[in-house]
C-alpha cells in the first residue's frame, strides 16, 4: 500500500467552536453500518459537514472513511468514542458521487463504507488529496530575455541554467530542470533577481479545447438515423429514458456522436459506457477524431494516478467526455448532459461479486436524478430494457437497415448428427470456408470456448478429466499443454496414462478455440488461422496486431470466442460459422437463451458489413429446436417477444423482480444449517408483516462444489421491489448480527443476472 499523502492541514480559530458535533463515519467494512467518532481539533474549511474525507482508528487498524452525517448524540457515552486522527479534505467529496453511492448501497444491500471504497479511484481511497496534479514550468522573464550574460558574475551554474531556459521559448518544467543536475537553490536565485518565473500547470493538462466543438465533418444521417436523432434532440432538457434498437451496424454510433454534439454545444459533458474498451479501440477513436474536446477513458490500462487525474478532470469538469467501462458509472460530473450505455444487454455491466451493482441500472437512475436523457443502445436489448420501452418507462426508438454497405446475413441452421466433424467443424461449413477463400475473403468462426478441448477422456474405462476442488471438467489446453479448471484456476500436468486404469489411449473430447485453429491450419495451410480469445491476447497490444491484421484484408481465419463478436468491424468477413450453438438450448439458467440469442446474433452481424452480402452458418445437434428456429427466420426480437411471454407465464424476470442470497462454506451441512434456519425465520417474518414475498430453498447452487468449498442460496421473488428490499434488509441485518453466519461467507445479490 502506498504511502498515505495528507494536506497539510490550516490552522483554525474555529477549533473549539465545534466539540459539540458527533461525526457518523462510513468506514470500509462490510458491517452494514457507520461508526461514531470526535472531531479533531482542526476545522475543515468547509466546517464540518457530509462528504469529507477522514482518517479514523477502526479496530487495530487505521482507515480512510467518509464522514455521512453529523450528529448531536451517539448511542454511546462520549468517552467511549474516539476522536477522528486526521482530517483529509478541506471540502466534501462530489455530491453527485455521493447521492449515487448512498442510492447504491442502499439498493443493492451492501455496505455504505464499502460502497464508498469501490465507487473512488483507489489514491483516494489511500488518503490522496482530491484535485488536479500540478507542475511547475520555469521561464525567462522579459528581464532574463535581455540580460546580458555577465550579469551573473561567478554564479557559472546559474549563468548556464538561464541559457539553456533562454534555448527553451515554452519554458521547461521543474522535473527536467533537475534532472540536468541544476538545484532548486539555483532556480531560486535567478528567481529573486527576477531574471526567471514559474507557472503551476496541470499534470494531466486537456488536450484540446477549442471554440469549435467538431473537428470533422459529421456524417450525414439516413432517415432513420436522422428521425432517431431528432426525437433524441426533444429530449435533452429533461430525463428522457430511450431505448435505441438499432440492427448491428445500422449507424448507432454515429447517433450518439450527433447527439453528444448538441450536448456538447450546451457546455455540458457526456458519459458513455461500453463493455470493454480495450477490445474496441476504434470506438475510442472515433470519439477522439469527431471532437475538439478533452476526452477521457477509463480503461485497465490507466495507472493510478491517470485513473485520479481523470476522476478529477470530470468532476472539474474539464473532461468533456467520458468513455469507460462498468466503474465509469460512478464518475462525478460537474455538468452532466446525457449518459449513453452502448451494447446495454451485456453482461459485463453487472458485477458478479463484492458490490454487485448493474452499471446500466445505476446509469438510468443517475439520469433520472440529474435530469437528463439517457440511451441505451443495442442491436439484441436485454429483456429487461425491452419490456420497460414495452411498458413506456422507455421510449423504443428503432434502425432497422444497416447504414453503410451491407444487408445483415440470415442465419442457416446446420445439422451436426452424423457428420463427421474435423475440430467440430462439419462438412458444409468446410465447404463454404474453402469457397470464400478462393473468392479472397476472410472468414470468421466462432467458438465459445477457449483451450483445446472441454475434457480428456479415457477410451478403455470412460475416465474423465475432473477438477479435484468443483463440480467441473477440467479443460485441455496445448499451448502449453496441461489440463486448467476453469472455475477455480487449477493446472495440473497431463496424465501420461489414465489415473483410474492405466491406460494409455487418452482422447480430448469436444473442442475448444485451439483444437479448432490446429484442424483449419491442416485443412487451409497456404492460409493464415489467426485465434482471439483471453490465451491469445493475453500478451501486450496482442490483440491490437490480430485486428490490423485482419484490417489488411487478405483472406485469412479467424478463430475466436465471444471477445471477436463484440462491437468490431469487419468490413472483409463474408462468412461466420458458430460451431455450436447449442449452449443455450438446454441449460437450468432461465436467462441461457436470452444471452445465447444475443450472441449468436452479434457474431453474425459481424458478417457481411461491407459490399458482399454475408452468410452465417449455425451448427447445431438440434435443428428442429423451435427457439433456434425462430431465431433464424424471424431474428432476435421475435425471439425476444417470443421468451418473454414465457417468462411472463414463469413469473420470471422482467415480470417479478428476483434477490438471491448465496451461502458458501467448506462445509456443506453448515451452509444448510444457516439457509435453512434462515429461511423458516424469513417465512415466519413475511407471514408476520403479511408481505408478498416467495421464498424459494434453500437450493444447491448449480455447481455446487466450487474450489472446494460448499455453494448453495435461498431466491427470493415478488412482483413489487419495495417489499423484496424489506425483505433483503431484513434478512442483512439478521444474518449480520447472527454468530453462527460469521463462519460462512454470505452474500445478497439485487437483480442477481445468473444463479449460480
Ligand atoms: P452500430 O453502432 O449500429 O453498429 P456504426 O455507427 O458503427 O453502427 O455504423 C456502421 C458503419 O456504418 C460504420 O462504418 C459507419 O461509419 C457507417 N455509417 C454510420 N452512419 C452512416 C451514415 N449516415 N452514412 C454513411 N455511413 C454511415
Ligand atoms: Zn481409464
Ligand atoms: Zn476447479
Amino acid at each position: 500500500m502506498p504511502e498515505p499523502h495528507f494536506k497539510s492541514l490550516p490552522q483554525s480559530s474555529r477549533a473549539t467552536v465545534v466539540q459539540s458535533g458527533i461525526l457518523s463515519v462510513a468506514v470500509p467494512s462490510p458491517l452494514r453500518r457507520c461508526f461514531d467518532y470526535l472531531p479533531g481539533p482542526l476545522t475543515p474549511a468547509s466546517g464540518w459537514c457530509a462528504g469529507l474525507r477522514v482518517r479514523v482508528p477502526f479496530g487495530r487498524r487505521n482507515v480512510v472513511g467518509i464522514i455521512v452525517a453529523i450528529k448531536a448524540e451517539s448511542d454511546l457515552p462520549r468517552d467511549k468514542l474516539k476522536p477522528i486522527e486526521a482530517l483529509i479534505d478541506q471540502a466534501p467529496l462530489p455530491e453527485d458521487w455521493l447521492w449515487l453511492c448512498h442510492f447504491t448501497a442502499r439498493y443493492y444491500q451492501h455496505s455504505l463504507g464499502d460502497t464508498f471504497a469501490n465507487a473512488m479511484p483507489v489514491l483516494l481511497r489511500h488518503g490522496r488529496p482530491l484535485e488536479a496534479r500540478t507542475r511547475e514550468r520555469w521561464a525567462l522573464t522579459a528581464k532574463g530575455r535581455a540580460a546580458p550574460p555577465e550579469t551573473l558574475g561567478r554564479a557559472r551554474r546559474q549563468a548556464e541554467l538561464l541559457a539553456i531556459l533562454a534555448q527553451h521559448s515554452h519554458g521547461l518544467v521543474n522535473s527536467a530542470i533537475l534532472a540536468q543536475g541544476f538545484s532548486r537553490a539555483q532556480l531560486d536565485g535567478l528567481r529573486s533577481k527576477g531574471l526567471i518565473e514559474c507557472h503551476e500547470e496541470l499534470l494531466a493538462a486537456p488536450l484540446r479545447d477549442h471554440a469549435e466543438v467538431l473537428a470533422e465533418p459529421a456524417l450525414s444521417l439516413n432517415r432513420e438515423q436522422g428521425d432517431a436523432l431528432a426525437a433524441l434532440h426533444e429530449g435533452l432538457e429533461r430525463f428522457d429514458p430511450v431505448l435505441l434498437h438499432g440492427v448491428t451496424g445500422s449507424g448507432k454510433t454515429e447517433v450518439y456522436l450527433q447527439l453528444i454534439e448538441a450536448v456538447l454545444d450546451k457546455g455540458r459533458q457526456a458519459l458513455i459506457l461500453v463493455p470493454e474498451i480495450g477490445l474496441t479501440p476504434q470506438t475510442l477513436e472515433r470519439f477522439k477524431h469527431r471532437f475538439n474536446v478533452p476526452v477521457v477513458a477509463l480503461h485497465s490500462g490507466l495507472n493510478d494516478a491517470e485513473r485520479l487525474d481523470a476522476w478529477e478532470a470530470a468532476r472539474a469538469g474539464r473532461a468533456r467526455i467520458i468513455i469507460g467501462t462498468r466503474s465509469a458509472i460512478f464518475t462525478p460530473l460537474a455538468k452532466p448532459g446525457v449518459i449513453i450505455v452502448d451494447e446495454e444487454h451485456d453482461t459485463s455491466f453487472k458485477q458478479h461479486e463484492g458490490l454487485r451493482y448493474h452499471a446500466r441500472d445505476l446509469a438510468v437512475v443517475r439520469a433520472n436524478h440529474h435530469g437528463i436523457p439517457i440511451v441505451l443502445g443495442s442491436a439484441t436489448p436485454s429483456f429487461e430494457t425491452l419490456r420497460h420501452a414495452e411498458v413506456g418507462h422507455y421510449r423504443h426508438l428503432r434502425l432497422t437497415q444497416r447504414a453503410g454497405h451491407g444487408t445483415p446475413a440470415r442465419l442457416e441452421l446446420v445439422d451436426l448428427r452424423g457428420r463427421r466433424l474435423h475440430g467440430g467443424l462439419g462438412p458444409q461449413a468446410q465447404e463454404a470456408i474453402a469457397q470464400q477463400l478462393g473468392a479472397g475473403r476472410q472468414v470468421l468462426v466462432f467458438i465459445n470456448r477457449r483451450g483445446f478441448a472441454p475434457t480428456l477422456t479415457c477410451h478403455a474405462c470412460g475416465w474423465l478429466s475432473e477438477c479435484r476442488n468443483c463440480d467441473a471438467r477440467m479443460t485441455l489446453h496445448r499451448q502449453p499443454p496441461e489440463l486448467i479448471c476453469h472455475h477455480c484456476e487449477r493446472h495440473s500436468p497431463l496424465p501420461d496414462a489414465c489415473p483410474n486404469c492405466g491406460s494409455g489411449d487418452l482422447r480430448p473430447q469436444g473442442n475448444g478455440t485451439e483444437r479448432t485453429e490446429e484442424s483449419l491450419t491442416e485443412a487451409f495451410p497456404k492460409t493464415p488461422v489467426l485465434r482471439v480469445d483471453r490465451d491469445s491476447t493475453r500478451r501486450k497490444h496482442a490483440l491490437e496486431q490480430t485486428l490490423a491484421i485482419i484490417k489488411r484484408g487478405e483472406p485469412c481465419i479467424l478463430v475466436g470466442t465471444q471477445m471477436l463478436a463484440k462491437g468490431h468491424h469487419f468490413p472483409h468477413v463474408t462468412l461466420v460459422v458458430v460451431v455450436n450453438a447449442d449452449g443455450g438450448l438446454y441449460s437450468s439458467d432461465f436467462r441461457a437463451m436470452e444471452h445465447s440469442a444475443q450472441l449468436l446474433t452479434q457474431v453474425a452481424g459481424r458478417a457481411g458489413r461491407e459490399a458482399y452480402p454475408g452468410r452465417v452458418l449455425v451448427q447445431t445437434l438440434h435443428p428442429d429446436d423451435p427457439h433456434l428456429n425462430l431465431l433464424a427466420e424471424q431474428g432476435y426480437d421475435a425471439l425476444a417477444a417470443h421468451l418473454l411471454e414465457e417468462r411472463r407465464i414463469a413469473s420470471l424476470p422482467p415480470f417479478r423482480h428476483l434477490v438471491l442470497l448465496r451461502a458458501e462454506s467448506a462445509q456443506m451441512e453448515e451452509v444448510n444449517a444457516l439457509l435453512s434456519d434462515t429461511a423458516t425465520a424469513l417465512r415466519h417474518w413475511l407471514r408476520e408483516h403479511t408481505l408478498e414475498v416467495d421464498c424459494m430453498g434453500p437450493v444447491p447452487a448449480p455447481m455446487e462444489r466450487r474450489q472446494n468449498r460448499y455453494h448453495a442460496q435461498l431466491i427470493l421473488c415478488a412482483a413489487k421491489r419495495s417489499v423484496l428490499h424489506e425483505a433483503a434488509a431484513w434478512l442483512a441485518q439478521r444474518l449480520e448480527n447472527m454468530p453462527q453466519a460469521r463462519r460462512i461467507r454470505w452474500s445478497i445479490d439485487v437483480d442477481p443476472q445468473e444463479l449460480n
